[in-house]
């Protein structure tokens, strides 16, 4: 078993996880690291704890969970509208599994290649499973896109589909070789969340104001915007956009009917949700769907709370810890 300082070195102080972004000056191996800011940008960062047990079974594949740890630092960056550069990671562990931290490393490297961050310090200590990891990216000054942005009269759109990764709990304990075409896609959207940095950059550059992603539910999240907006929503059920997995996935189990529930409940699918004016949304259309397809769901109103087109309120709740 390897000691602590070799520990680092081997798995996290190397190539392919230290090398990928300029911004950072000094690395791995100081008392603290250093990033440059250029003039006329923000740092901008967020943090994120995993404890074995509460948000990951003890079991689950080292890789898979590194990678979805990141990405879903990430998800808060995009969010922003940020440029991701760096991140820095604190890991708590029973033991120095080299089979385990082989697969993390592999997929934290794996991630930090495609978004070209760097792994840029951390902490190593022993104890129960745990895995923090703050991300950090940059903004022009005043620029983010943020929670208290939406605007009365804006459309509300999402990114992709949603509901997928809610359809995905019950698949999660099976074994992935005997699960079908459909199946398979919902469980890679579980562990595989795609951090929707490009599509958060596009807004922030287009002139968008408001975004959060989508981690709790829709209507949970939404719920944060229209709050911290001092602003009400109508929402169209019909217009949620779900993917043909999702569809037949409840077509199987007996509940076609479900997934505008869990498109509203279901959470961990790491989309976006953000507000533009329409005129903006129609001239930045093509550019932002050619990333990610969006599609418009509602309406933000000054009336708080959440209504459907038929006027019927839907309550905001989605998965919280206390
Ligand atoms: P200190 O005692 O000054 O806090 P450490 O001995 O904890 O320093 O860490 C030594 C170096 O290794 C630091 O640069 C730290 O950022 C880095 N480091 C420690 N653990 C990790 C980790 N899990 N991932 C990345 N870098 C780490
Ligand atoms: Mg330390």
């Amino acid at each position: 078993m390897p000691g602590e300082f070799e520990l680092i070195q081997r798995y996290f102080d190397r190539p392919g996880l230290n090398d990928q972004c300029a911004a950072v000056s000094l690395g791995i191996g100081d008392d603290c690291a250093i990033i440059d800011v250029p003039v006329g940008l923000q740092l901008c960062f967020s943090i994120d704890t995993l404890v074995a047990g509460v948000h990951f079974p003890v079991t689950a594949d080292a890789e898979l969970l590194a990678r979805r740890a990141l990405a879903v630092n990430l998800s808060d960056l995009a969010a922003m509208g940020a440029t991701p550069i760096c991140f820095t990671l604190a890991l708590s562990l029973p033991e120095a599994d080299s089979k385990w931290l082989h697969g993390f490393s592999t997929g934290l490297e794996q991630v930090a290649r495609v978004f070209e961050i760097s792994l840029a310090g951390g902490d190593t200590t022993r104890g129960p499973l745990s895995i923090t990891i703050q991300v950090q990216g940059l903004l022009p000054v005043k620029r983010a896109l943020r929670r208290d942005g939406a605007g009365i009269g804006d459309l509300i759109l999402v990114s992709g589909t949603l509901g997928d990764a809610a359809a995905a709990l019950t698949l999660l304990d099976q074994d992935y070789a005997t699960l079908d075409d459909c199946q398979q896609y919902l469980w890679q959207r579980y562990y595989d969340p795609q951090p929707r940095i490009a599509l958060g950059r596009a807004l922030l550059a287009g002139g968008g104001r408001c975004a959060i992603d989508i981690s709790d539910g829709l209507l949970a999240d939404l719920g944060h915007i229209l709050e911290r907006s001092g602003v009400g929503a109508v929402v169209d059920l019909a217009a949620l956009p779900c993917s043909s997995a999702l569809q037949s996935e409840l077509l199987r189990k007996g509940q076609p009917n479900d997934a505008s529930k869990l498109a509203l409940g279901g959470g961990d699918d790491y989309e976006l949700c953000f507000t533009l004016p329409e005129p903006l949304w129609q001239s930045m259309k093509a550019e932002l769907c050619a990333l990610v397809p969006c599609t418009p769901i509602g309406r933000i109103q000054s009336a708080a709370g959440i209504l459907t087109t038929t006027g019927e309120p839907l309550s905001a709740t989605g998965y919280q810890h206390f």
